[in-house]
């Protein structure tokens, strides 16, 4: 592999790179992978077709963002020079007092991705398998495939829902880990309180169950939805992760959590990246815990989008799944990729789901007032209303 250029004769200038096959290289799991297709930015979206006025209900960002405490306290730009606090001393305090449980119980994660990464790293060696729902998170099916687990797709119910009994039958020796989304992005699904006991105590203890609670701050407040943190202190082999990104508005600064069993954690932090997560994520999220008024009128506005979107689609006829996200899947009746096209040449950022194994389904995220309306207006546009 020495000729790695292709050059110009003339000039003598490198023009690109010989074709090089890595590919047999490279591990058996990550040989088998799709790269993960996030939404796409909205600078990307200007620099391809020269648009400017732009919305991205792609991502399932907080619409309005940082919150007032989080911002002042990035304003108080801490000394960066400095590796950040690698324990995370004081943010693992404030959440374990937040979840009144003891700090050596709480892993932080650069992101609640690095989180689910960890576990699979942790506990999956190649050919231990690994159960989820079809359609649930992507994540899951990334991170136990890069470490050669065979992954246990379990079909979802009729109503794109986890088929938790199912999943719970599927459970074999060989199991190591089994992820719950709660609710499932992108559809919107949940799991009653019962159905995850149920799950729980049917599940043997050498499988540790993840229950994914992204979403928890827009669900929390639904009758029956739980909240599976507090069955941490009592079974061991539970994982509840959380995340920042999302209602918290803090999604550009990577910060999220698993609460587990001391012991568990303390396995997960062997594998830790030491600074996995940075000084500015930190103090952020410290303030954002705190930040009570910020996470209501962010909810507020989930659900008022939530009821202006669903409204909306009603008068267009469009069905769409029930959601305790801040995000709704619609359902197209058709491939809902040129619908998705159309939408971006008119400057409006969703998300097609066929990798979710949905090609006929769009997921928009709920946005301000504004932007809900404008895309509600494009849509109909698009589809000839
Ligand atoms: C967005 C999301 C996450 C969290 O991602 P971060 O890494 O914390 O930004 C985790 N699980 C689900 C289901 C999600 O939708």
């Amino acid at each position: 592999m020495s000729k790695d250029w292709i050059v110009n004769e003339e000039t003598g200038d490198r023009v690109d790179w010989v074709d090089c096959d890595f590919t047999h290289l490279a591990t058996p799991g990550v040989v088998g992978l799709t790269p993960y297709h996030p939404g796409k930015p909205i600078g990307e979206l200007k620099r391809e077709l020269g648009l400017d006025d732009i919305i991205k209900l792609a991502s399932n960002e907080n619409p309005l963002g940082p919150g007032a405490k989080a911002l002042e306290a990035l304003k108080q730009l801490p000394d960066l020079g400095r590796y950040p606090d690698g324990g995370g001393f004081s943010l693992r305090a404030k959440l374990a007092h937040h979840h009144g449980m003891r700090p050596d119980m709480v892993t932080l994660g650069n992101g609640s991705n690095d989180i689910l990464e960890l576990i699979t790293r942790t506990f999956v060696a190649p050919g231990d398998e690994v159960i989820y729902s079809d359609h649930a998170f992507a994540v899951y099916a990334l991170a136990s495939q890069a470490v050669g687990a065979k992954s246990v797709v379990i079909p979802a119910t009729e109503d794109y829902g986890h088929y938790l009994r199912a999943m719970a039958r599927a459970v074999t020796e060989r199991t190591k880990v089994m992820f719950v989304a709660n609710p499932n992005n992108p559809t919107g699904s949940w799991s009653t309180a019962a159905e995850l006991r149920d799950l729980l105590e049917s599940v043997p203890d050498h499988v540790i169950v993840v229950i994914d609670e992204a979403y928890f701050e827009y669900a929390e407040n639904v009758a029956d939805y739980p909240n599976a943190a507090i069955w941490v202190s009592e079974i061991a082999n539970l994982v509840v992760t959380r995340t920042f990104s999302k209602a918290h508005g803090l999604a550009g600064l990577r910060i999220g959590y698993g609460l587990s069993h001391p012991q568990l954690a303390e396995l997960l932090n062997r594998i830790r990246q030491p600074f996995n997560v940075n000084t500015l994520a930190q103090l952020a999220a410290e303030e954002a815990l705190n930040d009570s008024e910020h996470m209501a009128r962010s909810v507020a506005l989930n659900n008022s989008g939530m009821q202006q979107l669903t409204t909306g689609f009603d008068s267009l006829g469009i069905h769409y799944l029930p959601s305790l996200g801040n995000f709704i899947c619609i359902d197209m009746e058709q491939p809902a990729h040129s619908i998705y096209d159309q939408l971006l040449r008119r400057g409006v950022i969703v998300r097609p789901i066929d990798n979710y194994g949905m090609p006929n389904h769009l997921r928009v995220s709920i946005g301000l007032e504004e932007e809900n309306t404008r895309f509600l207006k494009t849509l109909a546009e698009v589809l000839g209303n």
